[in-house]
């Protein structure tokens, strides 16, 4: 989950307590940059987690603040400042600098075969081979991605779990489980895997000058770029756009996030996410690799800015963004409420599912999602969830003030198998076959393409429309497959209204078209474009 509008931690209730003054007591304008607490990432003791207070009582998280103001710090970027996203950029940029994205490396791969070819040849052959550039990039990126990911969510687990740099975990009675560690850990690698392919089509997109880039170095004019000699527009321009990447992920992940928790795609999909209700580090990125699909979409404005508007962006951007999306998780999934990422709202949207949509920017408050505390309060109860919904149909329709269960003593689904578990069979099977089918359809039109005479348009044809199989059924597919089954699995008394579209059915139509329009448009359909991108 992203953070990115953490107000500024006020320090003055913990500081006056303070025997010895720091350095934050004589400039509290330091105290709450880069997200930490009087210089400390963990045991968080500023005022917004108050020791006397219960647990999970409105802990240290997202800001409740109205929407106004929220949109007034990240324009002049105190959001940013004072929240965990400046710690993670500066952990970016030294990063890039030791691994970035090594755009020669077809080139070079290519020129060892064709030592006597011109650029024309050099591009026509990129062209070409984009599944061979692609497992290049893969096999390139991957143990990075990894050891980048892996390593960090690692160390937010031990040291939260087994090294006790925190002492205030949600639920003060956990029991450790290690199956339902070693199911997240799955599910995670096939995230960082899920997102190496992506960025190998977009390095791809960038050599095949598909998709225009800059650099922060000047080309002189031989071609060679002078490593010292640095364009500052660029520099600037790329950190200006850096920060407002967080804020743009909390838009994407809101009405993203909304988008999967309809019924059918919440069934089949984004259930998996939430088998964890009792969060940890690694539960993060624990999700349906189709989730990860829809999940990693913030690329969008990466491809339509340089194709459509020709405004040329540096890959910094993308390896910026994949850090973003892979390990801002852990710290926000961690179950304790008093480190530097600690996320109270989406711990109780794991707990109570139908709740706390947003991070980041608190759009829950706006649209009467928004819960605070894990305390037993009387309120109105949204909905039922999707999978209780079917087992006790007459109870669903409840919408009388409803007291919400306790939390429980101990994770519910703390037995999750540490294996792949292929719940809904049919959808599994369903949804890889139109996936892999339209992929292995394209691969073998390809193969005719190239072997055909260039004059035979025959091949031509077959190719452009297998390539727009791929380009609709990835992205579409899915979420169709996942409407049909959920149709055709609805109990009868249910209406089409609320089947298609619980637990939003009672929504206005403006809310409806807003969110599902915006949650396709900003999830689902830069799938599409980056397929067509590459393909066409
Ligand atoms: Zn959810
Ligand atoms: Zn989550």
């Amino acid at each position: 989950m992203t953070f990115s509008t953490t107000t500024r931690s006020s320090s003055s209730s913990s500081s006056s307590s303070r025997s010895s003054s720091t350095i934050f007591d004589r400039y509290p304008i330091l105290n709450g940059i880069g997200g930490l607490s009087h210089g400390s990432f963990f045991r968080i003791q500023d005022s917004s987690v108050l020791q006397e207070q219960e647990r999970g009582q409105g802990g240290r998280g997202p800001t409740t603040e109205s929407l106004a103001p929220q949109l007034y710090k990240i324009m002049i970027g105190e959001s940013f400042i004072y929240s965990p996203n400046l710690t993670w950029l500066i952990m970016s940029v030294c990063v890039w600098c030791i691994v970035p994205y090594n755009l020669d490396i077809i080139d070079l791969d290519l020129l060892r075969d064709n030592t006597n070819n011109t650029n024309t040849t050099n591009v026509r052959v990129v062209q070409l081979q984009p599944q061979l550039h692609n497992g290049i990039i893969l096999l390139d990126r991957i143990y990075i991605n990894l050891f980048l990911a892996l390593s960090y969510i690692t160390f937010w687990h031990c040291a939260l779990y087994f090294w006790g740099y925190c002492n205030r975990p949600f639920v003060s009675n956990r029991r450790y489980n290690i199956h339902k560690v070693v199911h997240n850990i799955f599910y995670t690698v096939l995230g960082i895997f899920q997102w190496t392919i992506v960025e190998g089509m977009f390095i791809y997109l960038y050599k095949s000058k598909k998709l225009p880039y800059c650099t922060t170095t000047i080309t002189t004019n031989d071609n060679s770029t002078d490593d010292w000699n640095w364009n500052w527009n660029i520099l600037f321009q790329t950190l200006i756009l850096s920060i407002l990447v967080p804020s743009y992920r909390d838009i994407h992940f809101y009405f993203t996030h909304r988008f999967i928790h309809i019924r059918c795609l919440y069934k089949y999909i984004h259930s998996v996410h939430h088998r964890n209700t009792d969060i940890e580090p690694f539960a993060g990125l624990a999700m349906h690799p189709i989730e990860h699909l829809y999940y990693f979409t913030c690329y969008g404005p990466l491809l339509i800015l340089p194709t459509l508007f020709q405004f040329k962006l540096h890959p910094f951007l993308l390896f910026w963004m994949g850090m973003h999306v892979i390990i801002t998780p852990a710290a926000s999934h961690s179950g304790y409420e008093d480190h530097f990422s600690a996320d109270i709202l989406h711990y109780l949207h794991h707990r109570y599912c139908e709740c706390n949509y947003s991070a980041g920017i608190n759009f829950d408050s706006y649209f009467g999602t928004y819960r605070n505390t894990l305390a037993v309060v009387q309120q109105k109860q949204l909905t039922s969830k999707v999978e209780e919904e079917e087992e006790e149909e007459e109870e669903t329709t409840t919408t009388t003030a409803t007291k919400l269960p306790p939390p429980p003593p101990a994770d519910p689904k703390s037995t999750l198998i540490g294996w792949y578990y292929p719940e809904h069979i049919e959808y599994q099977l369903g949804t890889y076959t139109i996936i892999f089918g339209s992929i292995l359809i394209y691969s073998y039109a390809s193969n005719s393409n190239s072997d055909s005479n260039s004059n035979s348009n025959s091949g031509k044809i077959t190719m452009s429309s297998s390539s727009m199989m791929v380009i609709y059924s990835i992205p579409f597919g899915p979420i169709l497959w996942a409407f049909i089954l959920g149709i055709w699995t609805a109990p009868t008394k249910i209406s089409w209204r609320k089947i298609c579209l619980a637990p939003f059915d009672k929504d206005s139509t403006l809310s409806l078209l807003l969110h599902f329009g915006l949650g396709f448009i900003l999830g689902v359909l830069p799938i599409s474009y980056l397929l067509y991108l590459h393909l066409i």
